[in-house]
């Protein structure tokens, strides 16, 4: 079994604070609403289909503050952070379902070209066996974060079942990149008390997206870069997947926006936690 663990820091110059999140991650006003869609969100439908309602995350707006603050523990959250706050022109950009042998090594390579950082919300069963590509992440500076085992709807698994997923994915998370992961993203946005509660329990926050590519859908490449690029904003976290099916266009098109974004003045990376 897991042992409950102590969150971690990452290096990186986007922050999300802990007590003091809400003010930093609710304001918007950089944000034109046009980058913040309220889209049928989340993630590939690739094992079931769902009534988009069921996993459709709200706006931008009415989070609380954390239920509670406990010194050197990870707050439990009733929303997933969907932004980040950073100096200047600080944007995010998120992997998910990987990682994936035929996909995910030209995402890093990409990556490595441009120097830049990014966020891998990886499944249990795809990292385990390919702890190698974990290992590569971690090396580049990546941040990789628990997708759960099997990405299944957690709404839908009792309590133990939705332990058992973020458990079993922190350890390989932890035994392939030498330390556990701090951030957790439900599969399809779709988050519930037990999934903040115990994903806090494990030292991880909840981070949904800003930008949803709909990449799953293979719009097309440049729909997809199209996506991006007019979703660019300060703070915007972009959601794309390296696994769970074709995701060739998703490869491509990466080619094509991040030049983009660092061309705009963006700066990609990484976000930090803060404690407080
Ligand atoms: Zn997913």
């Amino acid at each position: 079994m897991l042992t409950r663990r102590r969150a971690l820091t990452i290096g990186g110059a986007a922050a999300v604070g802990a007590a003091g999140t809400a003010a930093l991650l609710t304001g918007g006003q950089d944000t034109p609403p046009a980058a913040r869609p309220a889209a049928p969100a989340a993630g590939p439908p690739a094992h079931r289909a769902l009534k988009p309602s069921a996993y459709r995350l709200e706006p931008l707006t009415g989070y609380g503050p954390p239920r509670a603050a406990a010194h050197g523990r990870t707050l439990v959250r009733h929303e997933p952070l969907l932004r980040v706050s950073g100096r200047g022109r600080t944007m995010v950009l998120t992997f998910d379902d990987g990682p994936d042998p035929r996909y995910t090594p030209d995402i890093l390579r990409t990556l490595r070209e441009h120097d830049v950082r990014a966020m891998f919300f990886v499944c249990g069963e795809m990292a385990v066996d390919n702890t190698d590509l974990l290992a590569e992440m971690t090396e580049d500076g990546h941040v990789v974060g628990n997708h759960t085992w099997s990405h299944p709807l957690l709404t839908r698994l009792t309590r133990s079942e939705i332990r058992s997923q973020m458990e079993r994915t922190s350890e390989v998370v932890e035994d392939a990149c030498g330390e556990p992961p701090v951030w957790f993203r439900a599969p399809y946005g779709a988050w519930n008390r037990a999934a903040f509660q115990l994903g806090a329990d494990l030292g991880m926050e909840p981070l949904g997206w800003t930008v949803d590519t709909l990449d799953w859908m293979t719009p097309g490449v440049r729909t997809i870069a199209d996506r991006v690029e007019r979703g660019a904003a300060p703070g915007v976290v972009v959601l794309s997947h390296d696994a769970g099916g074709d995701r060739s266009q998703s490869v491509r098109a990466l080619r094509d926006y991040l030049p983009e974004l660092l061309d705009s003045g963006y700066d990609i990376t990484v976000p930090t936690r803060h404690y407080t």
